[in-house]
Order: structure tokens, then C-alpha cells, then sequence
């Protein structure tokens, strides 16, 4: 695929304007495709679809009939798996080892846990006491919000904005997606599966193009759009809330994070090092839920220091197709400028870089890509901006405590709240410093172990709103109580 389309109304078109922009592996640095830019009108285009879709077939299809479709989008993402697998591949870098377990399985799980679990969903019913004596009943009927803007970052793009319009589509919406511009590839191929699955034109969308003054501020923007669904950095939340504030839209954020682990004297040693490694490391520390502030009990801090050093040392940086490679480059040449940029700034607050803090040589083709060491760094200030501000690359921090209240203490203090580690075989320990931990996801001796029917956001400013399992409906759809007086 190397001209990538927009996906508008069961169609591949290209823009109108003739404007396009690179599609980079970043792994390399080459250019591997040309993307088309959307401008004001294809999104309102895709939009019109999108409405238009929801009054048609789509919205006429019965429950089963509606799940059965989204079973056959899971079967068809699976039937494709290699070429899935292969276009996330190249447009992040990141290792088929990862993606072929985690990327592409979950999209198409994306699509099969949330048409299952909408079959089963039951809304409320309440009798009311009327003076009369004959009382009233009332009953909640759940509605598809109507059409949802699904704005997706570059660092789990199947994965993320699948998390979405599984849920959109199973509760009956249609949607426009705006993936993000470093990752167009599985966005438009799913348009291919969608259409040999009998989804219905104008279900599913997508555009391309960037932020401000293209695409993703076109969609967050338009009058016709009922629901903004969007996963990226924070500050990008607050210009889309400012920007469309005027029409009063529902809105659901997952944002940045500072995530903390709190290593426990009383850990499982092993468990706490390899899940520590993989929080911080896995898909080169863009991970949203990733550990980026390590706390860890005196008594084994040198200890745990000397395993978590010998494991990043281990790190085989490679090809994403070398069955070796445990991590792939940086997303972009921008991120890469950005990652160093802290890696300069942690040494001015006077850090102690463990390992790492800086570019690897990298053989042959491999040489022009974004590549970056994993790092440590030991002996910043809880003030220093490296260990308060979302890096998103593969590094952490990693700091004593004397008490748990200190560590629970420094874990909070952050304005972000997504996720939290706590590392303890102390059964009450691990109740009481998760009961404290300020995360709307606290995964006590694991990380990102995901059970896709639980409550998955942050607090603080890591979001607004919960999806995963019912908590998806309170976004995607809308609650009508009907009040029926006997
Ligand atoms: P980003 O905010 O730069 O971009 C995300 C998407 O928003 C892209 O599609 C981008 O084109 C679009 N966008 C940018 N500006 C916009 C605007 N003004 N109006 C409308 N759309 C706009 O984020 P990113 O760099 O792609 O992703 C990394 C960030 O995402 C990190 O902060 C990470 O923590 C966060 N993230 C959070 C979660 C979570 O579940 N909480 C998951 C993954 C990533």
C-alpha cells in the first residue's frame, strides 16, 4: 500500500485538493507511501455518510444481526493477520514479536468482547409509588449516541482505535476515525475488512491528516458530530474541549500518565524486575500505562537497580521481521528530538544515568531511523522535570523509599492518574496502597494484564470517562427513561 486513501462511505477516495503528505517507516527514516490529507470537505463528507448511514440499514439491523457483523470484522482482521501485522509493523517499527501478541489480536478481540457483551446487557426498571395507588413504572432504554468522532494516536493504532469503534458500532453508532498521521495503514485496511464483512457504506470512515487545521480539528469541530472519543496527549484534549466547546458534545479522554511502580522489600524479586522491565521498555516506552517513576524499599533498591540495569542492557534493538528484536525505534525523528531532549535535561538536574542516555549505532538501513537507548537514572529531585512530565520513550527513574506511606505519597504526586504497579506478596499491603494510589488503574504483581470488561481511564488529568466492558455504554450510547403511568 503505498497511496493511502480515505475510507468514506464503503469508498477509497483520494483528496480533493491533490495534497498529500509522507508516510515514513521510522525505523529507517525512508519514505514508504504517500498519505492523502483530508480538508474541510471530506470530513464533512464522511460525516454526511456517517449520518446518512445511521438512518439507513445500519440502523434498521437487529441486535444479533448488528453482533454478527462485528463477529465477521474479528474473523476478517484475523483472516489478514500478516498484512495486519505487517502495516502496523512498518509504520511503527515496533517488533512483530509484540504486535503478533498483543497489536492485531486485540483489535479483532476489540470487535468480538463488545458485540458479545452488548447481547447481554440488561437497563434499569423502577416501580413508582403514585398518590393515586396505581403508581407508574419506569424503564431505561439505552439509544446509539449517533455519530462519533474516534480521534487515535500512533503508538497502539489498531489496538486504541479499535477500543473504540468496537464499542461505537456494537451499540449501534457509526463513526469517522482520524487516525493519527505517523500510523494511517491498519485504519484504512480495516476499510477492506469492514466491506467484505457487509458492514454497511458509511458505517466506518476514516480521514487523514493532522491535528490543527486539518483533519482532527475539522471533525472535533463539526456541527453533525454527536460524541468525540479521543486518545492522545492531554494538552491535545484540552485544545479539542476549547475548540468545540460551542456545541456542547460529549466528550471521552484517555490522556497522558507519569505512571508510578512501588517495589516492595517484600516482592517477589523476579516477577517485580521482569514486569518492571517490560512497563518501562515494552514498545519502546510508548505505552501510555507504562512506568516511567520506579519507587523502590530500601532494603533492595541496589539490588533491584543491578537486575533492572542488566535486563535493559539485554534489550536487542532490531528489525521489526528479526525474530530477536525485543524493541523498535521511536515513533518519529520529532519523538526522537523530544526523548533526547529529556535525556539532556536529566543530566542538568543532575541525574545519575545507570545506562543508557543516548543514540545507539545502528547497522546498515537501520541507521536512519529514530533510534534510542533504553535508560535508568537514579538520584533526581521528586521536583525535576524529567520525573513530573510524560516522556513517553523507553526510561525511568528509579528512587528509594523508607516507608509506604512516603512511597504512596510521591506515587500521588503528579497530576496524572492513569496507572499505577505495586509490587508487594503482602496480601494487606497490596489492598491498602491500592485502596491510596490516586490511578484509575492500580495492577498489583502485573502490568497491563487486561481483562477487557473491566473500567479502563485515568483520573486527574489522564482523562475524562471510562470505556471497556458497560462502562462503554455510558459514552456510546444514550439513556432514555420512559415513565409509563398505570
Ligand atoms: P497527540 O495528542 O499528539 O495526537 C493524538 C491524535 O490527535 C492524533 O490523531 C493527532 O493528529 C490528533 N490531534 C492533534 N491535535 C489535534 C487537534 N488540535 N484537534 C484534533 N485532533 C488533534 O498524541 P500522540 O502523540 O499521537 O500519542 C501519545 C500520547 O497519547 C501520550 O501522551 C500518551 O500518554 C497518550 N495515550 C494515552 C492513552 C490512554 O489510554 N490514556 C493511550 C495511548 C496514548
Amino acid at each position: 500500500m503505498n497511496e493511502i486513501k480515505h475510507f468514506i462511505n464503503g469508498e477509497f477516495v483520494g483528496s480533493g485538493s491533490g495534497k498529500t503528505f509522507p508516510n515514513v517507516n521510522p525505523a529507517t527514516g525512508k519514505q514508504i507511501g504517500i498519505v492523502h490529507e483530508a480538508g474541510m470537505d471530506e470530513v464533512d463528507r464522511a460525516v454526511k455518510a456517517a449520518r446518512a448511514a445511521l438512518k439507513g440499514p445500519w440502523g434498521r439491523l437487529s441486535v444479533a444481526e448488528r453482533m454478527a457483523l462485528l463477529h465477521k470484522v474479528a474473523d476478517g482482521i484475523n483472516a489478514r493477520f500478516d498484512e495486519f501485522l505487517e502495516a502496523e509493523c512498518l509504520d511503527t517499527g515496533k517488533p512483530k514479536s509484540l504486535a503478533s501478541h498483543v497489536d492485531i489480536p486485540r483489535g479483532a478481540a476489540n470487535f468480538k468482547i463488545f458485540a458479545d457483551l452488548m447481547k447481554n446487557v440488561p437497563t434499569e426498571s423502577f416501580m413508582l409509588d403514585t398518590p393515586d395507588g396505581q403508581g407508574a413504572l419506569n424503564y431505561g432504554v439505552r439509544k446509539p449516541k449517533g455519530v462519533i468522532a474516534v480521534v487515535s494516536p500512533w503508538n497502539l493504532p489498531l489496538l486504541l482505535m479499535t477500543w473504540k469503534v468496537g464499542p461505537a458500532l456494537a451499540c449501534g453508532n457509526t463513526v469517522v476515525v482520524k487516525p493519527s498521521e505517523e500510523t494511517p495503514r491498519t485504519t484504512t485496511l480495516l476499510g477492506e475488512v469492514m466491506n467484505d464483512a457487509g458492514i454497511p457504506p458509511g458505517v466506518y470512515n476514516v480521514v487523514h491528516g493532522f491535528g490543527p487545521d486539518s483533519a482532527g480539528a475539522f471533525l472535533t469541530t463539526h456541527p453533525d458530530v454527536d460524541g468525540i472519543t479521543f486518545t492522545g496527549e492531554t494538552r491535545t484534549g484540552a485544545a479539542i474541549v476549547k475548540a468545540s466547546a460551542d456545541e456542547i458534545r460529549h466528550v471521552s479522554f484517555e490522556l497522558g500518565g507519569k505512571n508510578p511502580a512501588l517495589v516492595f522489600a517484600d516482592c517477589d524479586m523476579d516477577k517485580a524486575v521482569e514486569g518492571t522491565l517490560r512497563s518501562a521498555f515494552a514498545n519502546c516506552g510508548q505505552v501510555c500505562l507504562g512506568t516511567e517513576r520506579v519507587y523502590v524499599e530500601r532494603p533492595i533498591f541496589d539490588e533491584f537497580l543491578r537486575r533492572l540495569k542488566a535486563g535493559a542492557e539485554q534489550m536487542q534493538l532490531g528489525a521489526w521481521d528479526d525474530a530477536c528484536t525485543s524493541m523498535g525505534p521511536l515513533i518519529s525523528r520529532e519523538h526522537l528530538d523530544k526523548v533526547l531532549s529529556y535525556y539532556k535535561r536529566a543530566v542538568e538536574e543532575g541525574a545519575t544515568v545507570v545506562t543508557g542516555g543516548g543514540t545507539p549505532d545502528m547497522p546498515g538501513e537501520l541507521a536512519g531511523g529514530s533510534w534510542v537507548q533504553p535508560t535508568i537514572w537514579t538520584g533526581l529531585s521528586e521536583e525535576a522535570r524529567v520525573v513530573k512530565e510524560e516522556i513517553f520513550g523507553p526510561c525511568c527513574h528509579v528512587q528509594p523509599f523508607d516507608s509506604e506511606d512516603e512511597a504512596i505519597r510521591m506515587a500521588n504526586d503528579t497530576k496524572y492518574g492513569l496507572a499505577a504497579a505495586v509490587w508487594t506478596e503482602n496480601l494487606g499491603r497490596a489492598h491498602r496502597v491500592a485502596d491510596q494510589l490516586e490511578a484509575g488503574i492500580i495492577w498489583v504483581n502485573s502490568w497491563f494484564l487486561r481483562d477487557l470488561r473491566t473500567a479502563f481511564g485515568g483520573m486527574k488529568h489522564s482523562g475524562i470517562g471510562r470505556e471497556g466492558g458497560v462502562h462503554s455504554l455510558e459514552f456510546y450510547t444514550e439513556i432514555k427513561n420512559v415513565c409509563i403511568k398505570l
